[in-house]
């Protein structure tokens, strides 16, 4: 594991701050955890994405969904690991401008707590590529698995699946039929016209 200074260095070599309205992620949050946080947010770049957040270590550590969750155990989704976030940043939302890494409209699409299912603890879960988490979301609640695989060679690629437990349930489509941010209510649209 990376140092906690360092872990967020690649987020800040991406980005230019005198453009883009993201946090600086000027430090790396510790804090005493009684129930860390998830978010996910809705990511209207070059190509349309839910990034999942997870709070390990002071740190949000992320993975790009193209499809973005779903609540059928049957659903497989693929989760592409990018760097980490700093813990501001699950609050961010607002459009990134073009030219700059991410351009594109972010919504907090979801928001909530989270518990490491795992008997051990999930910094371990993370760095052996096996992550069992409940979710208490506004939209996603329940048991979700994210773990690593070789899809197509990469080295960054998880698999993110519902968990089967009272939570599942394959008639749910919340990616299509729930399009507001978790935090402001507003849609996609909305949260790029208030920008400008
Ligand atoms: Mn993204």
């Amino acid at each position: 594991m990376k140092k906690k200074n360092d872990l967020l260095s690649e987020y800040k070599k991406k980005r230019n701050f005198t453009k883009t309205k993201e946090p600086k992620g000027e430090k790396v949050k510790i804090k005493k955890i009684k129930s860390p946080i998830f978010v996910i947010q809705k990511h209207d770049a070059s190509h349309l994405h839910y990034d999942f957040r997870l709070e390990i270590n002071g740190v949000l550590k992320s993975w790009a969904i193209p499809k973005g969750p779903s609540t059928n155990p049957n659903d497989k989704r693929l989760a592409i690991e990018t760097e980490d976030h700093p813990m501001e940043y699950a609050k961010f939302e607002g459009t990134i401008p073009e030219g700059e890494y991410g351009a594109g409209t972010v919504m907090v699409w979801d928001i909530g707590s989270y518990k490491n299912i795992r008997k051990k603890p999930i910094e371990e879960c993370y760095e052996e590529g096996e992550i069992e988490v409940w979710l208490e979301g506004k939209k996603l609640e329940g048991g979700f698995v994210l773990f690593k695989t070789k899809f197509r060679g990469s080295k960054n690629s998880w698999i993110y699946k519902k968990m089967i437990d009272e939570k599942a349930n394959a008639r749910r489509n919340p990616v299509k039929t729930e399009n507001k941010s978790a935090l402001t209510n507003r849609t996609m649209h909305e949260i790029e016209k208030g920008d400008k």
